[in-house]
């Protein structure tokens, strides 16, 4: 039999036209070909329906979770590709399937792409059908809502056969909507919020805020692994690690505990805005969610940003707690964040936050003490990191 295994990958969301389509397309297929370059064997072929990627002999099992978190990838298929064109070994091959599912109806569908192939798509769903009914007593055709549809595409050069469908985690290429910068805490909320982000198209640079020697080196260690899962989605990810021991110090010193986490929230945007402007990201985003915390009051949260001239995004702004972990768990950050290292933010965790501060009083506790130079200090020892799909290879060799 002249066939050769595939996987067809579907992709578009709904009004993706055009020019947009054209970027969406190679923008998904230059991120397909860096999440599996490892996998040597592939031949990957970017088209304008779907993406195609020829397994030669690498088994569809070992890439399959792979695909399935790739963002843009709306769903796909394992498919047979059969060169000879031959309706007959497909029939046979779709008797195989039937007589091995314990489903209890199906239905053919076929696409006839090649307009001059002998049969027409309604001849070729009878001609398989009835074979199928012919040596499979068990099952029967249901053309409304079948358990098991078997696929047909008849192309130019050969006929795609599939029968099985993944769902894949929808949305935008990474890296198509631009780049943003997110507040990455150890916590459970800001992985789960850079991973809607990065879902939709985003691609994301990260700024922690670490305050040694009252948060430990574990909490970098427990960023990076935390990173390390977001590599799924995005092949390469960069991080700035702010030194805020100094400024927190002094926050608490001028702010008394009310107003220290508004404060400090407000000193971190300043930081994090001066960061994603020299690194061309466009807008802020963090993990918050309404009301979780009392720095997350729609007062708060407005006393906060008003000192911050970048759009801040916050994907988590209305989500429970419960599904951001349920949401955590699927992308396996969960565990990771619930590590017992502490947190600049919990380390120097107050009694009475306010959860309605004021502007006035804002402005006076700031006006107490120029943090510019402070802030200038802490923004020139910004250090840098960066992992990727890449060195994380290399280090399994
Ligand atoms: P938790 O699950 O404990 O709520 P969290 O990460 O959401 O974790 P919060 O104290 O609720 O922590 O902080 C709200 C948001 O502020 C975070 O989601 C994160 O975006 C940002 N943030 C807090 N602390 C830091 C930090 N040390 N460095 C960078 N961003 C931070
Ligand atoms: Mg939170």
């Amino acid at each position: 039999m002249d066939s050769s295994d595939l996987v067809m990958l579907r992709f578009g969301e709904l009004g993706t036209k055009g020019k947009n389509l054209k970027d969406f397309i190679n923008r998904l297929g230059q991120n397909v070909r860096v999440y599996l370059k490892p996998f040597k064997k592939l031949k990957i072929d970017v088209r304008r329906d779907h993406i195609y990627i020829y397994l030669n002999s690498t088994p569809f099992d070992d890439i399959k979770p792979i695909i399935e978190k790739i963002p843009g990838i709306l769903s796909f298929s394992h498919c047979i590709a059969y060169q000879d064109k031959n309706i007959d070994s497909i029939a046979e091959k779709a008797v195989e399937v039937c007589s091995h599912t314990t489903k209890k109806t199906f239905k053919v569908v076929t696409k006839r792409i090649d307009k001059l192939f002998y049969m027409h798509s309604s001849e070729v769903n009878r001609y398989i059908a009835d074979k199928v009914l012919t040596s499979c007593p068990n099952i029967k055709v249901d053309v409304h809502s079948p358990e098991l549809e078997l696929h047909l595409s008849i192309r130019e050069d050969c006929i795609y056969f599939y029968y099985d469908s993944y769902p894949g985690i929808g949305g935008y290429p990474n890296g198509i909507a631009g780049k943003a910068l997110m507040l990455l805490s150890g916590g459970i909320d800001s992985p789960v919020a850079s991973f809607l982000m990065m879902k939709r198209g985003v691609k994301l640079e990260m700024i922690h805020f670490a305050a040694p020697p009252y948060t430990s080196e574990q909490v970098l260690v427990k960023i990076k692994d935390i990173m390390r899962k977001l590599l799924a989605f995005q092949g390469e990810i960069k991080l700035y690690i702010v030194p805020f021991t100094d400024i927190q110090k002094k926050i608490y010193e001028v702010a008394g505990t009310s107003y220290a986490i508004t404060i400090m929230r407000r000193m971190m945007l300043r930081l994090a805005e001066r960061t994603a402007r020299s690194h061309n990201c466009l807008v802020l985003s963090n993990g918050e969610s309404i009301g979780q915390v009392a720095s997350q009051t729609l007062k708060s949260i407005r006393a906060i940003e008003a000192g911050c001239n970048l759009p801040i995004i916050r994907p988590l702004a209305t989500y429970d707690k419960l599904d951001i972990i349920a949401l955590a768990k699927k992308i396996d950050t969960y565990d990771i964040s619930i590590r017992p290292y502490e947190d600049c933010c919990t380390i120097f965790a107050v009694k009475d936050p306010t959860t309605a501060p004021h502007f006035d009083k804002v402005e006076e506790i700031e006006k107490k003490f120029d943090f510019s130079k402070l802030l200038d200090e802490a923004y020139q020892n910004i250090r840098v990191e960066k992992i990727s799909l890449q060195d994380e290879a290399d280090e399994e060799f």
